[in-house]
């Protein structure tokens, strides 16, 4: 058991057990034992958060974006003090390396300064009307209470790219975390206090009964905005739910990137960013690279590269130091990505690394890289979510991006090119919100993170997240 984290409900600045009396078990994806028992929130628990952050939401949204920026970075400057401690709790929870929990504390934090100096800019707009009859001022005010929902995959880094803006835009907010994953969001609440955000403007209510929670909370009138990460099937129904008080929402919902590699692209360059794209997080990242499409040329020596790399990682427990692969986060994802690779070799694929899931204990599944997989095969259609690269050949640059296109998801694609005029050609032809274009990694707390089609709608992180938790007022005015 965690001695250090608090397990209860954080409303209005307490610790509080659920009204309920019921807990529930966060587990240990390395051995799949129980790691602490943490309270569960029931609909009224929702109720009792969402009065909470209503009655502290006037004073926060008076409280001056210089005061709110400087409770912000005091948060960045606690996470980074504690950033050892943090990343165990995330490896331990979550079951990622070490390795990775790491880089996920500091990009997490980074969520807390970009938005401690983006507190003072909700800027607005003064200008003359084209009749010259009247000035148009607009000025920016806090969207109200807002309901955060947060995946596993990235139990700090999600929370903070939502608390973050939200705080330094006015809004008070309720966080329900993932439940395989409630414990880091709990450490979040108590920095959050730590560093003086005033009681009720960060509740967390860890909850087993998602959906019960978080609808009771959409259908409160109080209640003016949804932020939610997660999977497009979960991302459908809150939409459908949030429309019947007609809710502002902020939507990052599932990926199916395509990591496009051209014959002259820097080979070993293309093998390091594939390295990144996939085997960030253990392939557990909504930019996951998902589907590889190499010119038929280089393809062969792309998959044998990219198989030697794969193979030569270290899979262990999360929070061992050597381990460079961790489990994945439970069984139900274990088995959906063994069913993927089974249903790719059934239809002619070959393993050329990995493609067999260990026995237990533990919810493991080794880096595999696959090829020969058939066009309309699932593995290329699903989100992946584990250690997975399916290796696609394709003999032209149309043909590359219909591929690449072929897809309802549209969060980020990579491309791998030496000819940059095609490498901007075909970053402006793929469809999604983000592209790494000779890069493997996007994530950047200063840059507009977000999808298009059924990827999502809205932007986190940069100039963009912070205005998703204001509103535009227009005041027509003669003077
Ligand atoms: P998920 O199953 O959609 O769950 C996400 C959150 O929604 C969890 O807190 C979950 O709570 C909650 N939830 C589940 N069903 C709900 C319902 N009916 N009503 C309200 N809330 C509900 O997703 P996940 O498996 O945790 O995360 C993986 C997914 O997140 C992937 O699809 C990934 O691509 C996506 N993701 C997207 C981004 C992005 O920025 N676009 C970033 C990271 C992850 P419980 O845990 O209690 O079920």
């Amino acid at each position: 058991m965690l001695g250090f984290v608090e397990t209860e409900l954080f409303i209005g600045g307490k610790w509080v057990p659920a009204s309920s009396g019921n807990r529930f078990d966060v587990l240990d994806p390395a051995t799949g034992d129980v790691i602490a028992t943490v309270a569960d929130g029931s609909e009224s628990d929702a109720i009792s958060a969402v009065d909470a952050a209503s009655a502290a939401a006037a004073g926060w949204a008076a409280t001056p974006p210089r005061v709110r920026g400087e409770a912000l970075r005091r948060a960045w400057e606690l996470m980074t003090e504690r950033a050892d401690a943090l990343a165990k709790l995330i490896s331990l929870e979550n079951g990622k390396a070490l390795t990775d929990a790491k880089g996920e504390v500091t990009y997490a934090a980074e969520f807390f300064r970009w938005f401690a100096e983006e507190a003072v800019r909700g800027d607005g707009l003064v200008t003359t009307a084209p009749s010259g009859a009247n000035r148009i001022v607009v000025v920016r005010q806090p969207v109200g209470v807002c309901v955060l929902v947060t995946p596993w995959n990235f139990p700090a880094a999600m929370a903070t790219r939502k608390i973050g803006p939200a705080l330094a835009a006015g809004c008070t907010v309720i966080l329900k975390p993932a439940s395989d994953t409630p414990l880091t969001a709990l450490a979040m609440a108590a920095i959050l206090a730590e560093a003086g955000v005033p009681d009720g403007v960060v509740n967390v209510l860890p909850s087993r009964s998602s959906g019960k929670v978080v609808g009771k909370m959409l259908h409160d009138p109080r209640v003016r905005k949804l932020s939610f990460t997660g999977s497009t099937e979960v991302g459908r129904i809150l939409l459908a739910q949030a429309a019947d008080q007609v809710v502002n929402t902020s939507m990052e919902l599932g990926g199916n990137a395509p990591f496009v590699v051209f014959a002259d692209a820097d080979l070993d360059a293309a093998l390091d960013g594939a390295m990144i794209a996939k085997m960030r997080n253990g392939g557990e990242a909504c930019t996951a690279a998902n589907r590889f499409y190499v010119e038929e040329s280089i393809a062969g020596e792309f998959s044998r590269l990219l198989a030697s790399r794969m193979s030569a990682l270290v899979v262990g427990p999360g929070t061992d130091e050597k381990t460079q692969v961790g489990p994945l986060v439970n069984e139900d994802t274990v088995a959906k990505v063994d069913g993927l690779v089974r249903g790719a070799l059934e239809s002619g694929a070959s393993a050329v690394t990995g493609g067999t899931r260990p026995d237990g204990p533990g919810f493991y599944y080794p880096p595999t890289v696959l090829t020969g997989v058939a066009a309309d095969a699932p593995i290329l259609r699903e989100e992946i979510f584990g250690p997975v690269a399916p290796i696609v050949t394709f003999g032209s640059e149309q043909e590359a991006v219909r591929l690449a296109n072929d897809t309802e998801f549209g969060l980020v694609a990579y491309v791998y090119t030496g000819d940059l005029a095609r490498g901007l050609r075909v970053s402006e032809a793929i469809e999604a919100g983000m592209v790494g274009l000779n890069r493997g990694l996007v994530s950047d707390p200063a840059a507009p993170f977000g999808g298009v089609k059924q990827s999502g709608i809205g932007r986190e992180g940069g100039h963009e997240g912070l205005l998703e938790y204001l509103e535009s007022k227009y005041i027509a005015v003669n003077w």
